[in-house]
């Protein structure tokens, strides 16, 4: 028997719609053509699906279609925001703020631009894990020009208040000169249909997705960006001139459009598949407590409803993860599972190393039954057992 998945939020498989929208676009009698081909049929159709696909993402978080620019997932399109952002705006400031739990995409980024002469704040959260506006509002300078901060946190799930957050470089904008306002980024490749996200009302400027974490194809993903007031950023990515500018190469019909799928599939699916996921993520912390020597990292009700990030007393997180070999969990992200490093993300947060070393993330999705969960349940029960001697 295959073990039980349990780290969709590292990544998610492909919906079977999806797939046969993807299908659709490979061979001779599907959408292959080039889309940047204006001179025949082939290539209006295929440009025909990749402004579908680019309607479908905008719809899903209410933008207007020519914000979405195509990149090849969130790692890339936070590259493109914050290099984007930070070059197009130098004359004005070189301070950035940031939190020390966001994504890797972001901190190695934002380390590449304090060694190109840009000054990078990193705020601690609170120890439930989100940003406090005022402490935000604190590390802000006349000099600061970007603040990044993730929509939910890919480790614990925690939600931060954008709104909120961006809000405040909204207020502290407000009295300088047109166009020389503090930008506001977001990566909410956890997000994306999984909550409502409404850019026509959210004080953001640049939002990062990626595809595979709302069962799309991997290798792709989008960053909004806004156009009014409209949002300058420098190319990180030359040749062509596709999407008007900012990130040229020619456009993957096929994993757009499948983008795009997953996009109108989440539109219409994400409330009933919370509720499902919620109520079974639950069912698992209930159990959890219930086996006895378990905390739950993070804030226990701003938090994506499939993560559950859960510190075993007395334990390993490794030893751990070696011997729950019926179940696939993980200690943190993917991106850093190859340290043996305790998560920087609870580390952040003011867990103790001990306790961080023995955590592990558990995410729930479209896919996870309950028998799943009852099966992960007694497996961890009897090797909890087995690995505390009892
Ligand atoms: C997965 C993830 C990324 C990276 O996305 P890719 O599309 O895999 O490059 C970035 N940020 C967060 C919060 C993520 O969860």
């Amino acid at each position: 028997m295959k073990p039980v998945y349990l780290d969709y939020a590292a990544t998610t498989p492909v919906d079977p719609a999806v797939i046969e929208v993807m299908v659709g676009c490979l061979g001779q009698e599907g959408l292959f053509a080039n889309p940047a081909s204006r001179s025949h049929m082939y290539g209006w159709q295929a440009e025909d699906a990749v402004e579908t696909a680019r309607r479908q993402v905008a719809d899903l978080i209410h933008a207007d279609p020519r914000e979405i620019v195509w990149t090849s997932g969130a790692t890339e399109a936070n590259n493109l925001a914050l290099k984007g952002a930070a070059q197009a705006r130098s004359k004005f400031g070189r301070h950035i703020v940031s939190v020390a739990t966001e994504h890797k995409a972001v901190l190695d980024t934002l380390t590449w631009l304090s060694r190109q002469g840009f000054e990078v704040t990193l705020l601690a959260p609170s120890a439930d894990g989100r940003l406090d506006a005022a402490t935000l509002r604190d590390a802000l300078r006349e000099d600061t020009i970007l603040v990044s901060c993730m929509h939910a946190n890919n480790e614990t799930g925690v939600i931060h208040d954008i709104a909120a957050l961006g809000q405040v470089c909204r207020d502290v904008s407000a009295d300088r000169p047109r166009g020389e306002g503090i930008l506001v980024h977001v990566d909410a490749a956890q997000t994306l249909g999984k909550l409502p996200i409404d850019l026509s009302q959210l004080p953001v400027d640049l939002m990062s997705f990626s595809a595979h974490k709302l069962y799309g194809p991997k290798g792709v993903g989008a960053l909004y960006v806004r156009r009014a007031p409209g949002v300058v950023l420098e190319a990180q990515i030359h040749g062509g001139g596709h999407e008007r500018g900012m990130r040229s190469g020619t456009l993957a019909t096929h994993q757009l459009a499948g983008f795009g799928a997953a996009c109108a599939l989440a539109a219409t699916s994400m409330d009933s598949d919370n509720a499902r996921i919620q109520t079974l993520r639950d069912r698992l912390w209930a159990g959890l407590q219930a086996i006895g020597g378990v905390h739950l990292n993070g804030h226990p009700d701003a938090r994506l409803p499939g993560h559950l990030n859960v510190a075993f007393e007395g334990l390993d997180g490794e030893l751990l993860l070696t011997a729950l070999s019926d179940i696939a969990v993980s200690t943190g992200s993917a991106c850093t599972s190859a340290s043996l490093e305790p998560s920087y993300v609870l580390r952040a947060m003011g867990i103790s190393d001990a306790l961080a070393h023995a955590s592990l993330r558990f995410s729930v999705g479209r896919y996870t039954s309950s028998a799943d969960i009852e099966h992960a349940l007694s497996h961890i029960a009897d090797t909890l057992a087995r690995l505390r001697g009892e």
